[in-house]
């Protein structure tokens, strides 16, 4: 909810997969005074229910960061049986993000109303996590739009919506290759989506988000990856004008496309999170020539009205 007093001030990175969301968030978490902390909605299941790698390197039971917000949010350890309420928490999250609900959300009567279990937890979580890394901003990339309409609706939560695009056969060839994720284990790969999923899926969450997000002056700003690479201190700066949000993005670039990453942790994401030190920021454009030509016909067919709409051309 907006502009409330003492609210937890939440930047949400949203739009689809394998568009850059981690790169925006971990950058804007090196601004003094921000925090990153990753995919915030997989904290239940992934965190603490799997266990997985937290974004500093260590277990997600073994990093000191999450233990003190999880301790300030739910109580001690040892207190509750934390898998089962975790489990019980992400499925009641399921139940309110999942693609059937978002009618609901458009309409603006998906439930919740900021007073059930779940919506106590949020507002105490991002809190917490705002006392524990001592800082006033924390960025969320968790993408889906029904989630940032689940955090919109939370009390204690002042959200923002940067909502972040890529070309959408870019995101389809990105999904199609094989990719590790030592989050699952030495040898384990990424999730992986046919390029007619990822087009059909790309239309409906983005359109979706600027429904739901874009009708709210100063707490919507949307920005392609590809217009973000071009200049990102610009972009990143006109993000903060836009939240009218004070950061002083000195620190944060070494150069006019060199990141500086320190550190994080962050709850799930692509492999990247868990870069550190100087860090260029280039266009990732291989599925320009490795992407077969019926692949890149078929996305652009799927998505072509909403691949106008957000200024990509038909022909790539
Ligand atoms: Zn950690």
């Amino acid at each position: 909810m907006d502009g409330q007093a003492g609210a937890t001030t939440v930047i949400y990175v949203g739009g689809t997969g394998r568009s850059g969301s981690t790169m925006l968030a971990n950058v804007l978490g090196e601004v003094p005074g921000f925090v990153s902390v990753g995919e915030v909605r997989f904290l239940w299941q992934r965190g603490i229910g799997q266990n997985r790698l937290c974004g500093c390197g260590e277990h997600f039971a073994d990093c000191p960061f999450w233990s003190d917000v999880l301790d300030l949010t739910l109580g001690p350890d040892g207190d509750t049986d934390r898998k089962e309420l975790a489990a019980r928490l992400h499925t009641e999250l399921e139940a309110r993000t999942r693609l059937r609900t978002l009618p609901q959300h458009l309409r603006g009567s998906a439930g919740g109303g900021g007073h059930d279990e779940l919506s106590t937890v949020l507002a105490r979580l991002y809190g917490a996590i705002s006392a524990v890394a001592g800082a006033d901003v924390v960025v969320d990339s968790s993408k889906l739009p029904t989630y940032a309409a689940v955090l919109d609706d939370t009390d204690g939560i002042d959200l923002r919506v940067a909502h972040f695009l890529r070309d959408p056969r870019a995101a389809a060839y990105s999904w199609q290759r094989k990719k590790l994720q030592p989050d699952l284990g030495p040898g384990a790969f990424m999730e992986r989506r046919g390029a007619g999923k990822s087009a059909v899926l790309w239309s409906v969450w983005n359109r979706s988000l600027e429904m739901l997000a874009g009708r709210r002056p100063n707490a919507y700003a949307r920005v392609t990856y590809e217009e973000f690479l071009a200049d990102p201190r610009e972009q990143a700066q006109s993000l903060l004008d836009t939240f009218a949000l004070d950061g002083d993005l000195t620190s944060v670039f070494a150069g006019p496309d060199t990141v500086r990453l320190s550190m994080n942790h962050t709850v799930a994401g692509n492999p990247s999170r868990h870069q550190q030190g100087l860090v260029p920021l280039v266009v990732d454009s291989e599925w320009r020539d490795q992407m077969s030509a019926t692949d890149r016909g078929a996305v652009a067919a799927l998505t072509w009205p909403t691949l106008r709409r957000y200024g990509y051309h038909l022909r790539s």
